[in-house]
């Protein structure tokens, strides 16, 4: 599970000096933001703590962020069947068009390459509808006919013309591949959805064919914890439904060849055996395809405890599927912040405080709260999913049975955090939408530390928490798992950063800490986050939903009492909090509330609430919203350029590995696709 950076969370910069003076200093020459397009933003992040890493150290991430990159193909396929076509086919256009190149047509279809590169495929990253390139079919014509043949994806045997009529309506037709998720539970989940993990297969037979198979595995003794359904694509073969499995020898065979050459270097320089053994068995998860194998690599990497270079690879996160089985390809290769990790550690080693005390019925606690592991984190690759677009904090793995035997491993990526906050130094995004200058002056003093604390809650405490009750299905929420596992984790850290227990343990230095943390989401949940949104639509995405629901849910349960109040200045509305230890109190509630949803499988329940309260927007507000937003001239999501590691050699012998940080979208997305390109266009 993942914890994605939200609008507000960037604006806090004051304390950064307190909090982190190096990093300060560093920061003065970087140029944080490389450029902006669309609703997006292109940012850079540094590797801080790189030259303090040993050579073999450094060796470890080399060959690890080389696996990073060597699933993007994965990534873009998994997203739609046709994203490797249409990005092969844009690349060249680009690569090749000798026409005129400052024309206003160009220019569009230059940013919708770079739109497509940013959401690895052609649906919106975020609300995963389709987007489009501001031209006619006959431009995007022309540019294809000065492209020579050569160069162009064609079918065997298809001429020019005809592959020009096939891309273009792949590209302009709104009606191919409108969507790339459809939550909308009166359709077919599958039928709706463009994303690539089925194909001529209903969600009946999908969901028929993975009981048969569970049924069939629990009779004939085999392990049925396994996270069905997760390393495959599911089609029809001869009228039959089957599995295509990815892996060694089967489905993206060129990609994962290349990821395991580069684990099996990564193996000969680890830190510890623990890291061995862990990369080992990931090695012959790729290799066999078997979720036991899977499971068996989850929790050795969980036992991997003492190293400093940590690693995701694999498919993880199940946020592209409507089915919520079929995992996406990402990595992330990273490093421990040592001196932040103490502030992790602190809540880690109070985690059955939190437990004990979170206002849940005790049947849905945990009795024992097992191995949560949190450390705050640099990233230093990102790839597949995670690129460029990227979280800021992530808890793993994700099989309910691990986190409850074996515990979980959290983290918050600090880098990343700090470059957002960086590139976002008064855009003037706080006093445009803040009630009174005091709430202005109290996110300015300790928003940062706030969203820090509240990422590491979340991930380390919020997804840890709770447990099912005997004989609910961690997948009884279906199509409304997401939001709800979401909104869980936040309402489990928004209930504890009023806690003065935190004082207590020394990671505030007063309650206000928590007030703006509170000012910040109810803001953001009720009104600002519908910036991400196009008008007209309805709220989507995971987290977006779970703070909606929130927010939307607090503001009804508390309007007697005016909890919370909307307020109208020359036209502008406000969101102001009057009550604190209120709004605390009904944080509660709705955990507790969600908690027994998730804890006893109440679908019907889980529904009500999401439908209700997550999902439709007030048009006027976010007409208004958007309006606002729109004179500041800011784009809404960022995304990252990568730093590039160069391995230096003296008489063959390596020496050392070198960081640049390149600051040209454009460059490194074309030289990824020249260098770590494995998967044919189709
Ligand atoms: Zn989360």
């Amino acid at each position: 599970m993942k914890k994605w950076i939200y609008l507000t969370a960037m604006i806090m910069m004051v304390a950064m000096v307190a909090c982190n003076g190096t990093k300060k200093e560093e920061s003065t020459e970087f140029k944080w933001q490389a450029e902006q397009f669309a609703d997006l933003r292109i940012l850079r992040y540094q590797i801080p703590g790189w030259d303090e890493l040993t050579l073999k150290q450094k060796e470890l991430v080399y060959y690890l962020s080389q696996a990073a990159l060597c699933g993007r193909d994965i990534t873009y396929d998994q997203n739609y069947k046709n994203n490797l076509l249409v990005r092969k086919t844009l690349e060249a256009i680009y690569q090749n068009y000798k026409g005129d190149r400052t024309s206003g047509d160009f220019k569009n279809v230059e940013t919708y390459m770079k739109r497509v590169w940013f959401s690895n495929g052609i649906h919106h990253h975020y609300s995963t509808d389709k987007f489009f390139p501001e031209v006619t079919s006959e431009y995007f014509s022309t540019l294809l006919g000065g492209v020579p043949a050569g160069q162009l994806p064609l079918k065997e045997g298809q001429t020019p013309e005809e592959f020009t009529e096939e891309i273009t309506t792949i590209i302009l037709d709104p009606t191919v591949a409108a969507k790339r998720i459809s939550l909308d539970p009166s359709s077919d989940l599958i039928e709706a959805s463009a994303c690539n993990f089925y194909e001529g297969v209903t969600q009946k037979e999908v969901e028929d064919f993975y009981a048969q198979k569970r049924l069939d595995d629990s009779l004939s003794g085999k392990d049925i914890r396994i996270s069905y359904g997760l390393n495959s694509k599911v089609v029809k073969k001869d009228g039959k439904v089957t599995e295509m499995v990815w892996k060694l020898n089967g489905m993206y065979h060129p990609a994962i060849e290349q990821i395991v050459f580069w684990l099996e270097k990564a193996a000969t320089v680890t830190e510890t055996p623990e890291q061995k053994a862990a990369l080992d068995k990931l090695i012959e998860f790729y290799k066999t395809g078997d979720l036991v194998a899977f499971d068996d690599y989850s929790i050795l990497w969980l036992a991997d405890q003492n190293s400093d270079i940590d690693f995701i690879n694999g498919f993880i996160e199940t946020y592209g599927d409507p089915m919520s089985m079929k995992a996406t390809w990402e990595s992330i290769v990273n490093f421990k912040d040592k001196k932040a990790t103490e502030r992790t550690i602190t809540l880690a080693d109070n985690a059955q405080y939190f437990e004990d005390n979170c206002p849940i019925d005790p049947e849905f606690k945990k009795k024992e709260v097992k191995g949560v592991t949190a450390k705050v984190i640099n990233a230093a690759q990102l790839g597949g999913d995670c690129d460029p677009t990227t979280p800021i904090g992530v808890n793993l793995p994700n099989a309910e049975w691990i986190r409850k035997d074996h515990g979980s491993k959290s983290v918050t990526i600090e880098n990343i955090t700090y470059a957002y906050d960086q590139s976002s130094l008064g855009n003037g995004f706080l006093e445009e939408f803040t009630w009174s200058p005091e709430e202005v002056e109290r996110q300015k003093e300790y928003g940062f530390l706030a969203g820090n604390l509240t990422t590491d809650m979340h991930e380390c405490l919020g997804h840890a928490a709770g447990q099912l009750l005997p004989g609910t299905s961690p997948d009884a929420m279906k199509n409304y798992h997401s939001a709800l596992e979401e909104a869980r984790a936040d309402l489990f850290s928004l209930y504890y950063i009023m806690d003065p227990k935190l004082m207590e343990l020394g990671l505030i230095p007063s309650m206000d800490v928590g007030k703006a943390e509170y000012d910040n989401y109810i803001r953001n949940g009720y009104m600002t986050q519908l910036v991400r949104i196009q008008p007209g639509k309805n709220i989507e995405q995971a987290h977006m939903r779970g703070r909606k629901l929130i927010a939307t849910w607090c503001y009804e349960q508390g309007k007697d009492e005016k909890i919370i109040e909307l307020l109208e200045k020359d036209g502008k509305t406000y969101i102001r909090i009057n009550d604190y230890d209120g709004l605390r109190r009904l944080f509660g509630e709705l955990l507790n509330n969600i908690q027994r949803i998730k804890s006893t499988g109440d679908y019907e329940a889980g529904k009500e609430l999401v439908e209700n309260f997550a999902v439709k927007v007030d048009p006027e507000l976010h007409n208004q919203m958007l309006e606002r937003y729109k004179k500041l001239n800011i784009s809404p999501y960022g995304g990252f350029i990568n730093p590039v590691l160069t391995p230096v050699y003296e008489n063959d012998a390596l020496t050392d590995i070198v960081v640049t940080y390149p600051d040209d979208f454009t460059e490194q997305m074309i030289s990824y696709s020249n260098e770590f390109s494995y998967l044919p266009a189709r």
